[in-house]
């Protein structure tokens, strides 16, 4: 595994960065992906072990201050069993392996015991709350020294190991581990000489959607951090670097930052609107309303995937009934020639990408991106009359294709080539964020997410604060029915326009 022998077991440490799950690096993907098993700290990104293979073995080993942990001795020893059975494997680590992360202690162990292992460097906090509050760590201007120090010795500790004086004269310091000690750390810089105006930041859940930075007086910031409840994990910056993140500070200026946003597309889609939501600085909340599951039984699909040639056109309302269709079409052991020389229809831009990702391309596109619009161009462009139309749709999809077509003399096929199935519940981060009044925006990019949505909420939870975007007329009218209002609909009727609906509407 470590290219040299692929029957001995490896232990990588591997940095997992300071919390965003895209703060990794290549090689930390690398090794995720291929461990056999991994032994994470709770702080490292959960997106991280999802990116794990399935049969992977995952252990988690705590690290959370003040919460129950397995003792050092025991993680050094579990690393030694896996790896001497032979299993690759990843201890996964918050931030960098070797900055105030016991890597040295792992390493050592493993040494000790003869056990090959490699180092995979990661962002450490310190390195990326800088960058997130907007805070260079050094600058020709203000600093040419920075150096990295453990709060957790107290600063009152008769014998620490720390020389607080030599720090009275570096122009930048990071401190992790020091939010409970923040007020003798402060005061220790005092003493040793720091003015007490140095301006200092503690910045928390750095890189996060939910990052906090308080800034204030040296002096001051014990009791500003204190007031605005900040918690750990926090880094305290302090020196006069800081005042730079007046012109510099970027990422809580981000026009979603400190919203929260569900996402309640199914999960296999999410990351389509997830993605440039976290992009914006929201706090993404994936909270799928509806499942994508196959056909109970694929008799009739199959029937008409080996008959998809006597099709004059073939009708796309989704990227789900593209993929369905055509991975049933691969499921047959047939290929793309299945199509024959059938015209394809798509909805809209994302069935249309979804088509191309196949080979394919559509014919015909409504300007509008809704199923009437859809209907109206089949019917008024193409000489529609006599033709046989297949429609891959959901099990349950709106009637109103189907009669537009027929009565403009087309021989329809619905074909269900997926079911939309709604889940039991909603995930448990989704409902507690809504019981908390957390949660500033739902998204809902099609009518069932809607009703399900609200199927399956308790009764005792309110959404009705909560804005509600929707990604089209049909959406929008689902919102209405059920009671509700609908803040923001995309005007065109696409994921793009629904993240800029929501933007535009926070900006007013
Ligand atoms: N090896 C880690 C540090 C582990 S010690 C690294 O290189 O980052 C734990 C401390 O790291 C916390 O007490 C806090 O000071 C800091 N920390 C970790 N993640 C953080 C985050 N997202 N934001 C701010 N500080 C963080």
């Amino acid at each position: 595994m470590d290219g040299t022998d692929a029957n001995s077991g490896l232990v990588v440490l591997v940095g997992a960065g300071p919390g965003d799950a895209t703060l990794v690096t290549a090689a930390a993907i690398k090794w995720l992906t291929a461990a056999d098993t991994i032994l994470y700290d709770r702080l490292a990104p959960a997106a991280l072990v999802t990116i794990t293979r399935p049969d992977a073995e995952k252990i988690c080993v705590g690290k959370v201050p003040g919460e129950p942990s397995l003792p050092q001795e025991q993680i050094n020893a579990l690393l030694i069993e896996k790896c001497s059975a032979g299993r690759l494997v990843v201890r996964l680590k918050g931030g960098d392996p070797f900055v105030f992360g016991r890597g040295g202690e792992e390493a050592a162990a493993l040494t000790k015991a003869g056990i090959p292992f490699r180092i995979v460097p990661g962002v450490t906090a310190g390195v990326a709350a800088a960058a997130f509050a907007g805070i260079p760590l050094t600058d020709r201007r203000a600093a040419s020294t920075v150096v990295f120090v453990t709060g957790q010795e107290a600063a009152d500790k008769a014998h620490s190991s720390i020389d607080w004086a030599s720090l009275a004269r570096i122009e930048t310091l990071v401190f992790y581990m020091g939010v409970a000690k923040l007020e003798q750390i402060a005061e220790k810089l005092i003493a040793v000489g720091r003015t007490p105006q140095t301006p200092t930041a503690v910045v928390q859940n750095a890189s996060t959607p939910t990052q906090r930075t308080v800034v204030a007086a040296l002096c001051d910031i014990a009791e500003r951090a204190r007031a605005a409840e900040i918690k750990p994990p926090a880094v305290i910056i302090v020196g006069a670097v800081v005042d730079m993140r007046r012109q510099l500070a970027w990422f809580e200026k981000l026009p979603l930052f400190g919203r929260t946003v569900l996402v309640t597309r199914p999960q296999t889609r999410a990351s389509q609107l997830a993605d440039p939501l976290l992009l914006l600085g929201a706090n993404v909340i994936e909270a799928p309303a509806i499942r994508i599951d196959p056909p109970e039984d694929f008799r009739a699909v199959d029937a008409a995937v080996r008959a998809l040639r006597q099709f004059d056109w073939i009708v796309f309302t989704s990227p789900n009934g593209v993929e369905a269709l055509l991975g049933r079409i691969e499921a047959l052991e047939l290929d793309a020639r299945a199509l024959g020389g059938a015209k394809i229809a798509a909805v809209g831009p994302a069935t249309a990408e979804a088509l191309r990702d196949k080979f394919l391309r559509a014919d015909l596109i409504p300007d509008q991106f809704t199923t009437e619009a859809l209907g109206q161009i089949l019917t008024e462009t193409t000489q529609i009359r006599g033709k046989n139309v297949l429609l891959a749709r959901a099990d349950v999809a709106r009637p109103q294709l189907t009669q537009a077509l027929r009565s403009a003399g087309a021989k329809v096929t619905n074909l269900a080539v997926y079911r939309t199935v709604r889940p039991d519940a909603l995930c448990a981060e989704a409902v507690e964020a809504l019981r908390t009044g957390k949660v500033n925006w739902i998204t809902f990019t099609s009518s069932s997410t809607v009703e399900n949505l609200l199927a399956i909420l308790d009764d005792d939870v309110d959404i009705s604060p909560v804005k509600l975007a929707a990604i089209g007329p049909v959406t929008a009218d689902a919102i209405r029915r059920c009671g509700l209002t609908p803040t923001a609909v995309a005007e065109p009727h696409t994921i793009g326009a629904l993240v800029a609906a929501i933007v535009a509407q926070e900006q007013q």
